[in-house]
């Protein structure tokens, strides 16, 4: 009967949407908002703040012991602004600040930086944010502002997290500064071995999405350093390692109706598409040269899923 015909396609839909991943785009300076959004990409899934800043060839606190706290912001929410507004009211994801102590050592001031023999494992994303408190909330400031510009497509993302208590400390800043966690789209990147572990308390933090930065998380998942060329014949963002701890995040994140995304690099790979399309993944987000064969990849994977469900 009709209700038997309708079944397995009921079944799978239940656990799995057929159709409907987003394909974003990575916007690596403002300048290039106009030609990203020109793709058609539905949103910018990844806008790195450092470059707004490295670019003035000064460290935060030298920007701001020259210029003052008002102009730092200043200068974050113009750069962000060029791209909100190019997209409006597609959603862009801006993402606080996440450089190696090694490329803030090169800026005017980095002398006050610290100086790591392993950079990429010391004080970077979010560490170096909640240990300057100060500095982060000028940088909070700025989408407070964007948010009363109007700019509500505006989304916070926290980088190199490692836990819950992480993302609880970092919100606890935000509410210092006005913006409301309830009424923002923000997130965090799932870029450490640990973050993907503890995926159901960082659920719980209150965030609305994930998005996998899968540079990082491969170099850490196999402790293949990604700048290292004696080893990146063994950097594989395919490994199954890595895709199994994808698998249980976006499983995770889909119970608690957190969405989940990837920024990194293999974004643009077809294997990389295929997989997350079959998982259930929210939306994907390459570089802007990549996003015409990744909308083509997604629909095809979704194609081939929907005629496999109708089966
Ligand atoms: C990543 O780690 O995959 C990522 C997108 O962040 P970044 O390359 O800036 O570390
Ligand atoms: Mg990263």
């Amino acid at each position: 009967d009709e209700q038997e015909d309708a079944g397995p396609v009921e079944a799978h839909s239940a656990v799995k949407p057929m159709t409907g991943t987003e394909v974003k785009v990575n916007v690596s300076i403002p300048e290039a908002a106009e030609r990203a959004a020109a793709t058609g990409a539905d949103g910018v899934g990844l806008l790195r703040i450092e470059h707004m800043i490295l670019s003035t060839d000064k460290t935060p606190s030298r920007y701001v012991e020259d210029h003052g706290e008002r102009a730092y912001v200043d200068e974050i929410v113009e750069g962000v602004r060029s791209v909100a507004e190019a997209f409006y009211p597609r959603p862009v994801r801006v993402r606080t600040l996440d450089a190696p102590s090694d490329e803030f050592r090169q800026l005017q001031g980095g002398e006050d930086e610290p100086s790591e023999h392993n950079p990429m494992l010391g004080y970077r994303g979010i560490r170096r944010s909640l240990d300057r408190p100060g500095e982060f909330k000028l940088e909070l400031r700025a989408f407070e502002r964007l948010y009363d510009l109007g700019y509500d497509n505006v989304e916070l993302m926290l980088p190199l997290v490692t836990d819950a208590e992480d993302i609880l400390r970092a919100k606890a800043l935000m509410q210092e500064v006005g913006i409301d966690p309830e009424k923002r789209d923000w997130g965090v990147m799932v870029e450490t071995p640990a973050s993907a572990l503890s995926i159901e308390d960082i659920c719980e933090a209150g965030i609305d999405f994930v998005s996998f930065g899968t540079n990082d998380l491969t170099q850490y998942t196999l402790a293949v350093d990604r700048n290292n060329g004696n080893v990146a014949d063994r950097f594989d963002e395919l490994h199954p390692a890595v895709l199994e701890l994808m698998r249980q995040v976006i499983g995770t994140c889909r119970e608690h109706d957190v969405a989940t995304s990837i920024c990194g690099q293999a974004a643009s790979k077809p294997q990389m598409v295929d997989f997350l399309v079959d998982e259930g993944v929210t939306s994907i987000s390459p570089n802007i040269d990549a996003v015409r064969d990744v909308q083509h990849e997604v629909k095809r994977v979704e194609q081939r899923l929907l005629l496999e469900s109708v089966r």
